[in-house]
């Protein structure tokens, strides 16, 4: 039924209709202050209550220990890329990179406008998987070791938690696949997340830190050439000023999660959507094609081909068409590796893939 719409986009990416209704209905009116979020001070008791249940919900659905700072700021993924070296950057000048993919690369190339940082193993051009942690090599004097946990433009994420040597702080970028699995906090110095795949709209970061990480940092930002005093917000030890409606949004979801089985549900119906698109890949027979290997497939976003390892690209754009006219939409794949990408996020439903797996397969019979 083409009245019914599936979103698969990657990012900026669905979020839940209950949420989106709820704002719908209070944007008159915020919490009773006659006017709305969107206007509303950010210093007003009810725009607090709004940061500080966000802090707390976070804190009590990811299990955040007692020595973490939960903090929320602007300047997205891309602000982390620089965030991380310019705060923990601080006792050797040197950093371990794990690039499994176009985000970690970039945030690899980031990281060595600020100091020697070094990829923990030699990357081909095209992401397929995660190498044996046993051939990589670690730094012993890194200030910390880099990984992204799930790659959302290659399709790629981990299946284990990296292993540091000598108590280096393990920092990771879980954009687009947080609070979709259960996972130990206290193994991180600093988890980030940009919130506009999981859990709410573009334009706010979650960042856990460990309390002793943060203000540490040596540099000055007036020693950069690169952004000055405006990289204040993106650092771990200043007070930010969180005067953000995102904040409001990524609240809700976050109750959102809570209401609906908490991370281990997101968990559990991440496995089941994404194995069933997985199935119809592997059931057929090479007709959909996915280059990555089994323990590194994403279960956020599913990146393949159809007609085969390489695409036939006419088959592509008919595939696309297709499922959109059945209100399946935003399924085309990067635009750097082409092919088709289906981000199956937490709030997308178990019956979204549903009708994903079935129009992939009724496709395939026809041609
Ligand atoms: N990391 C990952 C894993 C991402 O998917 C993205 C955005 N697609 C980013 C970082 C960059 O985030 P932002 O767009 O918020 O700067």
């Amino acid at each position: 039924n083409q009245n019914i719409k599936s979103y698969f986009g990657a990012g900026p990416s669905k979020i839940p209709n209950e949420v989106l209704k709820e704002v719908q209905d209070e944007m008159l009116n915020f919490d009773s202050t006659d006017v709305s979020i969107l206007e509303v001070s950010h210093r007003s008791k009810n725009f607090e209550n709004v940061v500080n249940s966000t802090v707390n919900l976070v804190k009590d659905l990811m299990k955040v220990p007692d020595n973490y700072k939960v903090i929320l700021l602007q300047g997205g993924g891309n602000g982390q890329f620089a965030g991380v070296p310019l705060n923990l950057l601080n006792t050797t000048g040197k950093a371990d990179y794990i690039v499994t993919g176009a985000w970690s690369e970039k945030a690899f190339k980031e990281g060595k406008k600020y100091g020697a940082v070094n990829s923990v193993f030699q990357t081909s051009k095209t992401y397929t998987g995660i190498p044996p942690q046993d051939n990589w090599v670690l730094d012993p004097e890194a200030s910390y070791l880099y990984y992204c946990d799930n790659e959302t433009i290659d399709g790629v994420e981990f299946d284990f938690i990296p292993k540091t040597r000598d108590n280096v702080p393990l920092v990771c970028d879980m954009s687009s696949n947080i609070l979709s699995r259960v996972f130990d906090v206290s193994k991180f110095g600093v988890v980030f997340a940009g919130a506009q795949k999981n859990i709410g709209c573009a334009g706010i970061t979650l960042v856990l830190v460990r309390d002793d990480l943060i203000g540490k940092r040596v540099f000055s930002f007036e020693d950069f050439k690169y952004g000055v005093r405006s990289c204040v917000h993106l650092t771990y030890d200043v007070v930010h000023p969180s005067k953000s409606t995102r904040i409001y949004v990524l609240n809700k979801v976050l109750k959102w999660v809570k209401e609906n089985g908490g991370v281990e549900n997101m968990e559990k119906m991440a496995i089941e959507k994404s194995s069933m698109i997985y199935k119809v890949i592997d059931d057929s027979k090479g007709f959909y094609y996915s280059h990555i290997k089994k323990n590194s497939r994403s279960r956020m976003n599913i990146t393949f081909r159809v007609g085969g390892p390489t695409g036939d690209e006419a088959l592509e754009k008919k595939f696309l068409e297709e499922a959109a006219a059945e209100g399946l939409l935003a399924l085309k794949g990067h635009r750097s590796v082409g092919g088709v990408r289906a981000s199956l996020y937490n709030a997308v439903t178990v019956n979204d893939a549903i009708r994903l797996r079935d129009f992939m397969k009724n496709f395939m019979n026809k041609q």
